[in-house]
């Protein structure tokens, strides 16, 4: 303040405090662009982040990978065990993630963890030299899952399927290097899920043949495009035929026959499964009347069973198509993975109890390739175990496949449970099932799976020692 002379005789000054304002800020930075629950980076943040890195690689004249990451069945896991449990494993997945782009205890300049929500995860990692890099990225984020997880006061293991794709490799900007990467992790997830997998332009065409397929198969049914083919499963101790299971085709009108391995998981992904199921389950009834008039009553019909269809009106639905069709419930026999019985083992005992209450038998099916608990075991309401072909096939039974048979077999035995062998082709595999006191078995030496039509033609034959149909 100056005085009438224009002389400073006094300052005034002025003081703020900034420390909420800057608080404030952060805050909203931190609610626009972070996940609260893990703290990561969210979608937002992802995809400014990646913009640059795109930009960069660019110029650098490097690889920026984009490897997308989704937990396998983290549905299932909060289904089962609750949201907090949930939450916990994604916090845990995070904390994971992030220690894996560290490297020496530091992140590398622009490389970031990010949760796209849900159960989808994304890593940004810059400044690599070419494919090879990625491939050591992809492993070590893999591996980093290798280790279970915390459930509470117990351990889980969690498996992840990612999907990787590369700029400029792959793509030039955002969007597309986000899709690619997405049709990278879908394809994986195909394959079986816990794995990674790199993009490919196959891939792009693959989808876009699943595309096409998936929307073929919306007619298909009402097309009547599906038939069902059928393949003897033979008593190895007398040879006669004691049931026939069921297998469905698709008879496309462009692309001729289609093999189950490449529909069914499209029924199951668009919810067709239960039409096109109950067509199944209807059909092979109605058949089994015709097989007891052509080859004798008593022969029962096996049909296979899809997760999807594993849902407490399954027996509803059974049980009036058994009426409407006039089926005894003795005949109709069930194969179910040993991967689905596994999968939510407290319903799937539940649904047992009912199938056997209604009289009828189920068996399970691929023994041996999927994770089954002993314990479980005995606890399903079950009649047969099936031995998986792949333990079959190689043609010496000497080996570790002769071992594993004979110990399904055994086990067979002493849970009082019948056994099958499935894709048996050659005499010898006949020969070494049949001393070790196999009961039944299934193949290509003794038929290939017949259309209706070709049925009568097993009228009254019988297996001989080798296998052959007189
Ligand atoms: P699966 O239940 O394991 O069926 C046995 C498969 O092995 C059939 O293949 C059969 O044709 C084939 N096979 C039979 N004998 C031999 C042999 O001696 N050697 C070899 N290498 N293979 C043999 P297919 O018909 O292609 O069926 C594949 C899978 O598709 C089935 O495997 C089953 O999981 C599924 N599937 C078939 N029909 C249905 C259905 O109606 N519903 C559902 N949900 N799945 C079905
Ligand atoms: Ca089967
Ligand atoms: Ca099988």
């Amino acid at each position: 303040m100056k005085d009438e002379n224009h002389r400073v005789v006094r300052y005034i000054a002025v003081f703020t405090d900034l420390s909420s304002r800057k608080f404030t800020d952060s805050l909203v930075d931190r609610l626009v662009n972070y996940d609260p629950l893990t703290e990561l980076p969210n979608r937002l943040m992802f995809r400014n982040q990646l913009k640059k890195a795109i930009l960069r690689a660019h110029s650098e004249r490097k690889q920026t990978a984009l490897l997308y990451l989704d937990i396998d069945r983290f549905k299932t896991i909060n289904d089962t065990f609750g949201h907090q449990i949930g939450d916990r494993l994604l916090q845990q997945v995070a904390e994971r993630l992030t220690k894996c782009l560290r490297e020496s205890g530091r992140t590398r300049r622009g490389d970031i963890v990010a949760r796209l929500g849900g159960d989808e995860f994304a890593l940004v990692v810059n400044d690599l030299g070419g494919p090879d890099d990625a491939n050591k990225i992809a492993r070590r984020v893999w591996e980093a899952f290798t280790e279970p997880f915390l459930f509470g006061d117990r351990t889980r293991r969690v498996t992840v399927t990612i999907g990787i794709a590369l700029s400029p490799r792959d793509a030039e900007n955002v969007d597309d290097l986000i899709r690619h990467a997405d049709l990278a992790m879908y394809d994986a997830k195909h394959q079986g899920r816990n794995t990674y997998q790199f993009y490919s332009g196959r891939i792009q065409e693959k989808n876009s043949t699943r595309l096409d397929l998936e929307n073929d198969l919306y007619n298909a049914l009402e097309r009547r495009e599906f038939s069902l083919h059928y393949q003897p499963q033979v008593d190895l101790r007398d040879g006669r035929i004691v049931s026939m299971e069921a297998l469905i085709r698709w008879n496309h009108p462009d692309r001729g026959m289609i093999p189950p391995d490449q529909f069914v998981p499209l029924l199951e992904d668009t919810g067709l499964i239960n039409p096109v199921g109950e067509w199944v389950l209807e059909q092979a009834c109605r058949d089994c009347l015709q097989f007891g008039k052509i080859l004798g009553t008593g022969l029962s019909v096996s049909v296979n069973l899809s997760g999807h269809q594993l849902r407490n009106d399954l027996t509803k639905i059974i049980g009036r198509i058994l009426s409407r069709v006039g089926l005894s419930p003795s005949l109709l026999k069930l194969e179910l993975t040993e991967s689905l019985a596994m999968q939510q083992v407290q319903e799937t005992i539940a649904l047992l109890d009912q199938l056997a209450d209604m009289g009828i038998d189920v068996l399970i099916d691929d023994f041996g390739t999927g994770h089954s608990s002993l314990s479980y075991l005995r606890q399903f309401k079950i009649s047969t175990l099936k031995i998986d072909k792949s333990f079959i096939a190689g043609a010496c039974l000497q080996n570790d496949n002769g071992i594993i048979i004979r110990a399904i077999i055994g086990l067979a035995h002493n849970l009082n449970l019948q056994v099958i062998a499935e894709g048996v082709e050659s005499p010898e595999q006949l020969e070494f099932l049949r001393s070790h006191h196999c009961h039944f078995g299934q193949g290509y030496l003794f038929s290939r799976p017949l259309p209706l039509s070709e049925i009568a033609q097993l009228a009254g034959r019988r297996i001989d020692r080798n296998g052959r149909l007189n």
